[in-house]
């Protein structure tokens, strides 16, 4: 009998029959166990490795699984006799073994600094027996995104971004960024309204600013075939590699082939996947080498990286998050990133509530990942936004990008949005809306396509789209706004009239 990964086998009835009465050899394989008895022999090694957890806690089951942690539900020994009521619950979050010292320590300062008021997650006890370490934590009855994020209605869910963005206020005010901000991470008690941002696992200290602003790039660059092939989405909880953790620890002073040959022995024992880079040309040499002469770029029209770029160091950054909740700045490996990272994630999170899609994002890299942002958002304002950042971008086709009003009420089903009103200035066109778009060609119901006429960020007041405010959708712009710079802050975020009310 086998175990796939992830996929639990219940053993036949006959076998178990054979076991009880002496037939079969003990059930000491771990392939053999139903996922229960997993959790339960994986609680009573815990247990085994921690005496001192076993004195306080009882450890009642498994209720939750990341990347660098088991979680399980525990309650204190001294209220064993009390109703499950009457107890006083936690969440006991088991550190995988090989996690980095330092990576601890950074957790666990961020959740002593920072934790237990604004909805982030304080920490009652740390525990800690040679690699055995566990964090005590309060804990809170929560439902999987997925299964409200299509129910929540405008006032659930202008509640439910006030609380992350005043999560978020907090730990940018402290100088760090989550890195990891997504619902899996921002645990929602659906009928207490509690709302808990837990995982400081990746969270990194701000970077100091950029020394100076690289040129930018010609503001039209060669068409190229773009790679975008989309492969096998990747597991939701996607690993960075240990070069981006270390960043993001902000461990020591290294060097870097040091700290590299590190990385790669700290992964090889975790047995992490390291994912294979992205070739991105780094950023313009400054002025003063421009007079080392590099052979010109020749990767237009031949669907490959010329051999000009092939041989140009690769762009490094930190890139520790999720994947689908990535930013531009990160997917463009530019290496100041600030907040601004935590608030495009919270901009993919009302995207999904306001389309009822989750996940929102599914490319399977970093390339298919800008592809899909140049989809969206279209390839102009990105590739705008990447040369600001020193990057190129080149893509094979010009995108326009598409209405998010449009497409979340064609996703919920709802009436496409009525025109909307073009600035005072600019007379509305008195263009038949049944007549088919000169862009996309498809008849007014069925067109995506952007309205140029008015900015996304500006809202009507009264105008509702797919059953939320026309303000929500506003907000969602300035979240997904490409350009890191010009990203709504936490702070902001807070005064938008969806978020205080005064839309409408
Ligand atoms: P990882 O770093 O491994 O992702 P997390 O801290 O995100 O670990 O915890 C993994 C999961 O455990 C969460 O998604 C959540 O379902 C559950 N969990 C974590 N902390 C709590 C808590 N305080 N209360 C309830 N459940 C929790
Ligand atoms: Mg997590």
């Amino acid at each position: 009998m086998s175990r796939i990964r992830g996929i639990e086998v219940r053993l036949p009835k006959d076998v178990i029959n054979n076991r009880k009465n002496g037939l079969d050899i003990v059930k000491n394989k771990k392939e053999d166990l139903t996922a229960e008895e997993t959790d339960q022999q994986q609680i009573k090694e815990l247990v085994s490795k921690l005496p001192k957890l076993d004195k306080i806690f009882e450890l009642h089951r498994k209720i939750g699984v990341g990347t660098f942690s088991s979680v399980y539900l525990g309650s204190l020994r001294q209220h064993h006799g009390l109703a499950e009521a009457e107890r006083r619950w936690f969440a006991i979050k088991h550190l995988v073994p090989n996690t980095h010292p330092a990576r601890v320590e950074h957790e666990l300062r961020c959740l002593q600094e920072m934790g237990g008021q604004d909805n982030i997650i304080g920490v009652e006890l740390c525990l800690r027996h040679v690699d055995t370490i566990v964090f005590v934590m309060p804990y809170i009855p929560h439902r999987k995104f997925s299964e409200y994020v299509s129910s929540m209605d405008a006032q659930e869910l202008r509640d439910y971004l006030k609380a992350l963005f005043v999560a978020l206020k907090r730990v940018h005010s402290f100088g760090v960024i989550h890195r990891d901000v997504k619902p899996s991470n921002f645990l929602y008690d659906r009928e207490n309204k509690r709302y808990l941002l837990v995982d400081f696992g990746l969270a990194q200290r701000i970077s100091p600013p950029p020394p100076a602003v690289p040129p930018p790039p010609p503001p039209h660059p060669p068409p190229a075939h773009a790679n975008s092939n989309i492969r096998k989405r990747l597991r939701d909880e996607e690993q960075s590699p240990p070069a981006a953790k270390r960043v993001a620890l902000d461990l020591t002073v290294r060097g870097r082939g040091e700290a590299a040959r590190e990385g790669e022995h700290a992964a090889r024992g975790r047995g992490e996947r390291r994912e294979p880079a992205l070739q991105l040309p780094a950023a313009p040499p400054p002025a003063v080498n421009s007079e080392v002469k590099r052979p010109p770029c020749a990767c237009a029209g031949v669907g490959a990286v010329c051999a000009a770029c092939a041989g140009r160091a690769g762009a490094r950054a930190c890139r520790a998050g999720t994947g689908g909740f990535r930013p531009p700045e990160v997917l463009l490996k530019y290496p100041h990133q600030g907040p601004a990272v935590d608030m495009w994630a919270a901009g993919v999170v009302l995207a999904s509530v306001l389309s009822a899609r989750y996940p929102f994002f599914r490319a399977a890299d970093d390339a298919g990942a800008l592809a899909e942002l140049a989809d969206l958002l279209g390839s102009a304002p990105l590739q705008r936004a990447a040369a600001k950042l020193g990057r190129r971008l080149l893509m094979s086709r010009e995108r326009r990008g598409l209405c998010m009003r449009k497409l979340c009420a064609r996703l919920r089903n709802a009436p496409p949005p009525a025109p909307r009103a073009p600035p005072a200035a600019a007379p509305a066109p008195r263009a038949a809306p049944a007549r088919a778009c000169a862009h996309c060609r498809l008849p007014a119901a069925q067109c995506l396509c952007p309205d140029e006429r008015v900015p996304a960020d500006q809202f009507t007041a009264g105008v509702s789209v797919a059953g939320f405010p026309d303000s929500a959708f506003a907000l969602l712009a300035r979240l997904l706004e490409p350009d890191p710079a010009a990203r709504i802050s936490a702070a902001a975020a807070l005064a938008h009239p969806f978020i205080t009310g005064t839309d409408l």
